[in-house]
Protein backbone atom coordinates (compact mmCIF):
# COMPACT_ATOMS: atom_id res chain seq x y z
CA UNK A 1 0.00 0.00 0.00
CA UNK A 2 1.34 3.24 -1.52
CA UNK A 3 1.11 6.08 0.79
CA UNK A 4 0.25 9.58 -0.95
CA UNK A 5 0.18 13.08 0.00
CA UNK A 6 -1.74 15.39 -2.75
CA UNK A 7 -1.12 18.84 -2.61
CA UNK A 8 -3.23 22.18 -3.58
CA UNK A 9 -6.56 19.69 -2.91
CA UNK A 10 -9.39 21.49 -3.44
CA UNK A 11 -12.64 20.01 -2.17
CA UNK A 12 -13.56 18.68 -5.55
CA UNK A 13 -10.03 16.90 -5.46
CA UNK A 14 -11.15 15.28 -1.73
CA UNK A 15 -14.06 14.02 -3.28
CA UNK A 16 -12.81 12.60 -5.88
CA UNK A 17 -9.90 10.37 -4.84
CA UNK A 18 -11.18 10.00 -1.03
CA UNK A 19 -12.76 6.69 -1.31
CA UNK A 20 -11.49 6.24 -4.76
CA UNK A 21 -9.09 3.22 -3.83
CA UNK A 22 -8.61 0.88 -1.14
CA UNK A 23 -5.00 -0.43 -2.64
CA UNK A 24 -3.68 2.95 -1.29
CA UNK A 25 -3.50 5.49 1.88
CA UNK A 26 -4.23 8.94 1.02
CA UNK A 27 -3.36 12.46 2.50
CA UNK A 28 -5.15 15.59 1.42
CA UNK A 29 -3.14 19.00 2.14
CA UNK A 30 -4.77 22.31 0.60
CA UNK A 31 -1.21 23.91 0.24
CA UNK A 32 1.06 23.63 -2.32
CA UNK A 33 4.03 21.57 -2.68
CA UNK A 34 7.22 24.02 -2.43
CA UNK A 35 10.36 24.43 -0.33
CA UNK A 36 8.09 25.27 2.65
CA UNK A 37 6.06 22.46 2.76
CA UNK A 38 8.77 19.59 1.82
CA UNK A 39 8.48 18.65 5.38
CA UNK A 40 4.77 17.68 5.48
CA UNK A 41 5.74 14.88 3.11
CA UNK A 42 7.35 13.06 6.29
CA UNK A 43 6.32 9.23 6.06
CA UNK A 44 5.25 9.19 2.70
CA UNK A 45 6.28 7.22 -0.75
CA UNK A 46 5.01 9.68 -3.43
CA UNK A 47 3.16 13.42 -3.74
CA UNK A 48 0.38 13.77 -6.13
CA UNK A 49 0.44 17.48 -7.45
CA UNK A 50 -1.43 19.75 -9.61
CA UNK A 51 -0.20 22.74 -12.38
CA UNK A 52 1.14 25.43 -9.51
CA UNK A 53 3.24 23.30 -6.95
CA UNK A 54 7.13 23.89 -7.60
CA UNK A 55 8.51 20.87 -7.77
CA UNK A 56 12.13 22.44 -8.05
CA UNK A 57 15.59 20.62 -7.31
CA UNK A 58 15.44 21.85 -3.41
CA UNK A 59 11.76 20.36 -3.22
CA UNK A 60 13.41 16.92 -5.03
CA UNK A 61 16.33 17.20 -2.60
CA UNK A 62 14.02 17.38 0.37
CA UNK A 63 11.00 14.61 -0.61
CA UNK A 64 13.77 12.51 -1.38
CA UNK A 65 15.38 12.73 1.72
CA UNK A 66 11.90 12.14 3.67
CA UNK A 67 12.05 8.69 1.33
CA UNK A 68 9.24 10.29 -1.19
CA UNK A 69 10.01 7.96 -4.37
CA UNK A 70 7.14 9.53 -6.69
CA UNK A 71 5.84 12.86 -7.95
CA UNK A 72 2.25 12.14 -9.43
CA UNK A 73 1.12 15.04 -11.15
CA UNK A 74 -3.01 15.70 -11.91
CA UNK A 75 -2.16 17.04 -15.03
CA UNK A 76 -0.52 16.94 -18.37
CA UNK A 77 1.85 19.97 -18.39
CA UNK A 78 5.22 19.01 -16.33
CA UNK A 79 6.95 22.66 -17.05
CA UNK A 80 6.64 23.09 -13.12
CA UNK A 81 8.92 20.03 -12.56
CA UNK A 82 12.61 20.21 -12.45
CA UNK A 83 12.95 16.70 -14.49
CA UNK A 84 16.66 16.40 -13.93
CA UNK A 85 16.84 17.20 -10.59
CA UNK A 86 14.03 13.71 -10.49
CA UNK A 87 16.70 11.88 -12.09
CA UNK A 88 18.95 12.96 -9.46
CA UNK A 89 17.38 12.05 -6.46
CA UNK A 90 15.88 8.78 -8.24
CA UNK A 91 12.13 10.53 -7.71
CA UNK A 92 9.80 9.07 -10.72
CA UNK A 93 7.82 11.48 -12.59
CA UNK A 94 4.70 10.47 -13.75
CA UNK A 95 1.60 12.46 -15.15
CA UNK A 96 -2.13 12.00 -16.99
CA UNK A 97 -0.98 13.21 -20.39
CA UNK A 98 -4.31 13.40 -21.55
CA UNK A 99 -7.81 13.81 -20.33
CA UNK A 100 -10.42 15.36 -22.46
CA UNK A 101 -8.18 17.10 -24.79
CA UNK A 102 -11.72 18.39 -25.98
CA UNK A 103 -12.43 19.90 -22.25
CA UNK A 104 -9.80 22.89 -23.13
CA UNK A 105 -10.62 22.71 -26.47
CA UNK A 106 -14.00 23.59 -26.10
CA UNK A 107 -13.12 26.23 -23.39
CA UNK A 108 -11.00 27.84 -26.22
CA UNK A 109 -14.27 27.94 -28.47
CA UNK A 110 -16.07 29.30 -25.26
CA UNK A 111 -13.34 32.45 -24.92
CA UNK A 112 -12.93 33.03 -28.60
CA UNK A 113 -17.12 33.07 -28.93
CA UNK A 114 -17.47 35.30 -25.91
CA UNK A 115 -14.74 37.68 -26.73
CA UNK A 116 -16.26 37.73 -30.80
CA UNK A 117 -20.31 38.28 -29.60
CA UNK A 118 -19.97 39.53 -26.20
CA UNK A 119 -22.31 37.50 -24.46
CA UNK A 120 -20.57 38.41 -21.25
CA UNK A 121 -21.88 42.16 -21.75
CA UNK A 122 -25.15 41.09 -22.87
CA UNK A 123 -26.07 38.57 -19.89
CA UNK A 124 -25.02 41.14 -17.60
CA UNK A 125 -26.97 44.32 -19.57
CA UNK A 126 -30.19 42.09 -19.63
CA UNK A 127 -30.14 41.04 -16.45
CA UNK A 128 -30.31 45.11 -15.68
CA UNK A 129 -33.06 45.29 -17.96
CA UNK A 130 -30.73 46.70 -20.68
CA UNK A 131 -32.09 45.45 -23.90
CA UNK A 132 -29.87 47.68 -25.72
CA UNK A 133 -27.69 46.74 -28.75
CA UNK A 134 -25.26 49.70 -29.14
CA UNK A 135 -21.79 48.63 -28.43
CA UNK A 136 -22.22 44.68 -28.77
CA UNK A 137 -21.70 44.55 -32.14
CA UNK A 138 -19.18 41.80 -32.37
CA UNK A 139 -17.86 39.42 -35.52
CA UNK A 140 -18.45 36.45 -37.66
CA UNK A 141 -15.85 33.96 -37.27
CA UNK A 142 -17.01 31.96 -40.35
CA UNK A 143 -14.47 32.70 -42.99
CA UNK A 144 -11.59 34.29 -40.60
CA UNK A 145 -8.36 32.70 -40.40
CA UNK A 146 -7.43 31.27 -36.58
CA UNK A 147 -3.95 30.98 -36.24
CA UNK A 148 -2.97 28.09 -33.59
CA UNK A 149 0.38 27.87 -32.21
CA UNK A 150 0.99 24.26 -30.86
CA UNK A 151 -1.10 21.42 -32.59
CA UNK A 152 -0.79 18.20 -30.28
CA UNK A 153 -3.52 16.64 -28.64
CA UNK A 154 -5.70 19.86 -27.56
CA UNK A 155 -4.49 21.86 -30.91
CA UNK A 156 -5.43 19.66 -32.56
CA UNK A 157 -9.14 19.22 -30.98
CA UNK A 158 -9.62 22.64 -31.30
CA UNK A 159 -8.75 22.74 -35.49
CA UNK A 160 -11.82 19.71 -35.78
CA UNK A 161 -13.59 22.09 -34.03
CA UNK A 162 -12.62 25.18 -36.15
CA UNK A 163 -13.23 23.71 -39.17
CA UNK A 164 -17.00 23.41 -38.49
CA UNK A 165 -17.21 26.99 -37.92
CA UNK A 166 -15.55 27.20 -41.67
CA UNK A 167 -13.22 29.52 -40.63
CA UNK A 168 -9.43 29.22 -42.46
CA UNK A 169 -7.06 27.53 -39.77
CA UNK A 170 -2.94 27.76 -40.08
CA UNK A 171 -1.25 26.55 -37.72
CA UNK A 172 2.85 26.56 -36.52
CA UNK A 173 3.91 23.57 -34.78
CA UNK A 174 7.57 21.81 -35.58
CA UNK A 175 5.86 18.27 -35.90
CA UNK A 176 3.32 19.24 -38.37
CA UNK A 177 0.30 16.88 -38.08
CA UNK A 178 -0.97 14.76 -41.20
CA UNK A 179 -4.33 14.32 -40.01
CA UNK A 180 -4.51 18.08 -39.33
CA UNK A 181 -3.26 18.49 -43.15
CA UNK A 182 -6.35 15.95 -44.58
CA UNK A 183 -8.46 18.53 -42.56
CA UNK A 184 -7.20 21.59 -44.11
CA UNK A 185 -4.94 23.13 -41.53
CA UNK A 186 -1.97 24.34 -43.51
CA UNK A 187 1.26 24.74 -41.74
CA UNK A 188 3.30 28.12 -42.12
CA UNK A 189 6.45 29.77 -40.44
CA UNK A 190 5.68 31.25 -37.09
CA UNK A 191 5.78 34.81 -38.37
CA UNK A 192 3.35 33.94 -40.95
CA UNK A 193 0.89 32.58 -38.79
CA UNK A 194 1.43 35.88 -36.60
CA UNK A 195 0.51 38.57 -39.36
CA UNK A 196 -2.34 36.56 -41.06
CA UNK A 197 -4.38 35.45 -37.79
CA UNK A 198 -7.36 37.06 -37.01
CA UNK A 199 -7.35 35.01 -33.98
CA UNK A 200 -4.50 33.11 -32.35
CA UNK A 201 -4.77 30.55 -30.22
CA UNK A 202 -1.96 29.38 -28.28
CA UNK A 203 -1.68 25.57 -27.85
CA UNK A 204 2.20 24.63 -27.24
CA UNK A 205 3.69 23.41 -24.03
CA UNK A 206 5.84 25.63 -21.73
CA UNK A 207 9.37 25.16 -22.59
CA UNK A 208 12.46 26.82 -21.35
CA UNK A 209 11.95 27.85 -26.29
CA UNK A 210 8.17 28.97 -25.97
CA UNK A 211 8.83 31.06 -22.85
CA UNK A 212 7.33 34.24 -24.11
CA UNK A 213 6.96 33.34 -27.56
CA UNK A 214 4.22 36.39 -27.14
CA UNK A 215 6.67 39.62 -26.55
CA UNK A 216 6.74 42.62 -27.38
CA UNK A 217 8.21 41.75 -30.95
CA UNK A 218 5.99 38.58 -31.40
CA UNK A 219 2.77 41.27 -30.81
CA UNK A 220 4.13 44.08 -33.39
CA UNK A 221 3.84 41.07 -36.16
CA UNK A 222 0.40 40.35 -35.69
CA UNK A 223 -2.47 41.75 -37.33
CA UNK A 224 -3.76 44.93 -36.08
CA UNK A 225 -6.66 44.33 -33.69
CA UNK A 226 -6.36 40.64 -33.79
CA UNK A 227 -7.49 38.40 -30.92
CA UNK A 228 -4.87 36.67 -28.49
CA UNK A 229 -6.26 33.65 -26.96
CA UNK A 230 -4.44 31.29 -24.38
CA UNK A 231 -5.30 28.47 -22.78
CA UNK A 232 -2.08 26.95 -22.62
CA UNK A 233 0.62 28.33 -19.85
CA UNK A 234 0.77 31.61 -18.26
CA UNK A 235 4.50 32.10 -19.18
CA UNK A 236 4.00 31.63 -23.36
CA UNK A 237 2.72 35.60 -22.88
CA UNK A 238 5.16 38.81 -21.61
CA UNK A 239 2.44 39.79 -20.10
CA UNK A 240 3.93 43.58 -19.57
CA UNK A 241 4.22 43.64 -23.23
CA UNK A 242 0.70 42.42 -23.84
CA UNK A 243 -0.43 45.29 -22.08
CA UNK A 244 1.20 47.55 -23.54
CA UNK A 245 -0.21 45.63 -27.01
CA UNK A 246 -3.91 46.50 -25.48
CA UNK A 247 -3.18 50.27 -24.41
CA UNK A 248 -2.14 51.06 -28.13
CA UNK A 249 -5.19 48.71 -29.91
CA UNK A 250 -2.08 46.48 -31.49
CA UNK A 251 -3.80 43.54 -30.06
CA UNK A 252 -7.73 44.14 -30.37
CA UNK A 253 -8.94 41.34 -27.86
CA UNK A 254 -7.04 39.07 -25.11
CA UNK A 255 -9.00 36.30 -23.82
CA UNK A 256 -7.00 34.39 -20.74
CA UNK A 257 -6.81 30.81 -18.46
CA UNK A 258 -3.97 30.91 -17.84
CA UNK A 259 -1.53 33.85 -16.35
CA UNK A 260 2.04 34.33 -15.83
CA UNK A 261 2.07 35.12 -11.97
CA UNK A 262 -1.55 32.51 -11.55
CA UNK A 263 0.01 30.64 -8.55
CA UNK A 264 -0.78 33.45 -6.00
CA UNK A 265 -3.73 33.75 -7.34
CA UNK A 266 -5.78 30.96 -8.98
CA UNK A 267 -7.89 28.49 -7.45
CA UNK A 268 -8.39 30.77 -4.40
CA UNK A 269 -11.77 32.71 -3.48
CA UNK A 270 -9.81 36.17 -2.90
CA UNK A 271 -12.86 38.28 -3.10
CA UNK A 272 -12.47 40.10 0.49
CA UNK A 273 -8.67 40.09 -0.40
CA UNK A 274 -6.91 43.10 -1.73
CA UNK A 275 -4.85 42.04 -4.80
CA UNK A 276 -1.16 43.43 -5.30
CA UNK A 277 -0.26 41.65 -8.39
CA UNK A 278 -0.55 45.10 -10.33
CA UNK A 279 -0.82 43.58 -13.70
CA UNK A 280 -3.79 41.55 -13.63
CA UNK A 281 -5.62 44.31 -12.04
CA UNK A 282 -4.59 46.28 -14.81
CA UNK A 283 -5.59 43.36 -17.41
CA UNK A 284 -8.99 43.15 -15.48
CA UNK A 285 -10.21 46.92 -16.50
CA UNK A 286 -9.80 46.43 -20.16
CA UNK A 287 -13.09 46.30 -21.47
CA UNK A 288 -11.71 44.12 -24.43
CA UNK A 289 -9.70 41.13 -22.02
CA UNK A 290 -12.04 38.18 -20.69
CA UNK A 291 -9.93 36.05 -18.10
CA UNK A 292 -11.06 32.45 -16.74
CA UNK A 293 -8.92 30.71 -13.42
CA UNK A 294 -7.20 28.08 -15.19
CA UNK A 295 -10.62 25.93 -15.81
CA UNK A 296 -10.06 24.50 -19.47
CA UNK A 297 -9.48 21.43 -18.03
CA UNK A 298 -12.83 21.37 -15.37
CA UNK A 299 -15.05 19.10 -16.28
CA UNK A 300 -16.70 16.31 -14.78
CA UNK A 301 -15.26 13.90 -17.71
CA UNK A 302 -12.20 14.86 -17.61
CA UNK A 303 -12.17 14.71 -13.66
CA UNK A 304 -13.08 11.22 -13.91
CA UNK A 305 -10.33 10.65 -16.35
CA UNK A 306 -7.56 12.55 -14.18
CA UNK A 307 -8.33 10.15 -11.24
CA UNK A 308 -8.19 7.23 -13.23
CA UNK A 309 -5.35 7.75 -15.19
CA UNK A 310 -3.69 8.83 -11.24
CA UNK A 311 -4.67 5.78 -9.76
CA UNK A 312 -3.16 3.50 -12.58
CA UNK A 313 -0.33 6.06 -11.90
CA UNK A 314 0.04 4.85 -8.53
CA UNK A 315 -0.34 1.09 -8.86
CA UNK A 316 2.67 1.26 -11.59
CA UNK A 317 4.58 3.01 -9.38
CA UNK A 318 3.99 0.31 -6.05
CA UNK A 319 4.80 -2.66 -8.45
CA UNK A 320 7.31 -0.80 -10.02
CA UNK A 321 6.05 -1.18 -13.70
CA UNK A 322 7.04 0.61 -16.63
CA UNK A 323 4.68 3.14 -17.64
CA UNK A 324 3.60 5.43 -20.54
CA UNK A 325 2.88 8.56 -18.51
CA UNK A 326 6.40 8.67 -17.25
CA UNK A 327 7.94 12.06 -17.69
CA UNK A 328 11.74 12.13 -18.34
CA UNK A 329 14.74 14.55 -19.82
CA UNK A 330 14.23 11.87 -22.59
CA UNK A 331 11.12 13.51 -23.32
CA UNK A 332 12.01 17.02 -24.07
CA UNK A 333 15.05 18.92 -25.51
CA UNK A 334 15.72 21.62 -22.81
CA UNK A 335 15.86 19.07 -20.13
P1 LIG B 1 0.66 17.94 -26.65
O1 LIG B 1 1.98 17.52 -26.09
O2 LIG B 1 -0.27 16.89 -27.17
O3 LIG B 1 0.86 19.01 -27.81
C1 LIG B 1 1.77 20.07 -27.76
C2 LIG B 1 2.13 20.44 -29.20
O4 LIG B 1 2.95 21.61 -29.15
C3 LIG B 1 2.93 19.35 -29.94
O5 LIG B 1 2.36 19.12 -31.21
C4 LIG B 1 4.33 19.95 -30.05
O6 LIG B 1 5.03 19.54 -31.22
C5 LIG B 1 4.00 21.43 -30.09
N1 LIG B 1 5.16 22.27 -29.74
C6 LIG B 1 6.16 22.03 -28.85
N2 LIG B 1 7.05 23.04 -28.87
C7 LIG B 1 6.58 23.94 -29.78
C8 LIG B 1 7.06 25.19 -30.25
N3 LIG B 1 8.22 25.70 -29.81
N4 LIG B 1 6.33 25.83 -31.18
C9 LIG B 1 5.18 25.31 -31.66
N5 LIG B 1 4.68 24.13 -31.26
C10 LIG B 1 5.38 23.45 -30.33
O7 LIG B 1 -0.02 18.78 -25.48
P2 LIG B 1 -1.59 19.05 -25.27
O8 LIG B 1 -2.20 17.93 -24.51
O9 LIG B 1 -2.19 19.48 -26.57
O10 LIG B 1 -1.52 20.29 -24.26
C11 LIG B 1 -0.95 21.53 -24.64
C12 LIG B 1 -0.79 22.40 -23.41
O11 LIG B 1 -2.07 22.76 -22.91
C13 LIG B 1 -0.13 21.69 -22.21
O12 LIG B 1 1.30 21.74 -22.32
C14 LIG B 1 -0.62 22.50 -21.05
O13 LIG B 1 0.31 23.54 -20.82
C15 LIG B 1 -1.93 23.10 -21.55
N6 LIG B 1 -3.11 22.62 -20.81
C16 LIG B 1 -3.96 23.54 -20.26
C17 LIG B 1 -5.09 23.11 -19.58
C18 LIG B 1 -6.06 24.09 -18.97
O14 LIG B 1 -6.86 23.70 -18.09
N7 LIG B 1 -6.10 25.33 -19.39
C19 LIG B 1 -5.35 21.74 -19.44
C20 LIG B 1 -4.47 20.84 -20.03
C21 LIG B 1 -3.34 21.28 -20.71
Amino acid sequence: MARIAFFSTQPYDRKLFENASDKHEFEFFETRLREQTVNLTQGFDGVCVFVNDKITKEVLQGISENGVKLVALRCAGFNNVELRAAEKYGVRVLRVPAYSPEAVAEHALALMMTQARKTHKSYNRVRDGNFSLVKLNGFTIHGKTVGIIGTGKIGQAFCRILSGIGANIIAYDKYPSDDMKKLGVEYKELDDVLSESNILSLHCPLTPETHHIINAQTLSKMKKGAMLINTSRGKLVDTSAVIDALKTEQLGSLAIDVYEEEEKLFFRDLSEKIIRDDQISRLMIFPNVLITAHQGFFTQESLNEIMQTTLKNFDDFESEKESSNEVSCQLIKDC
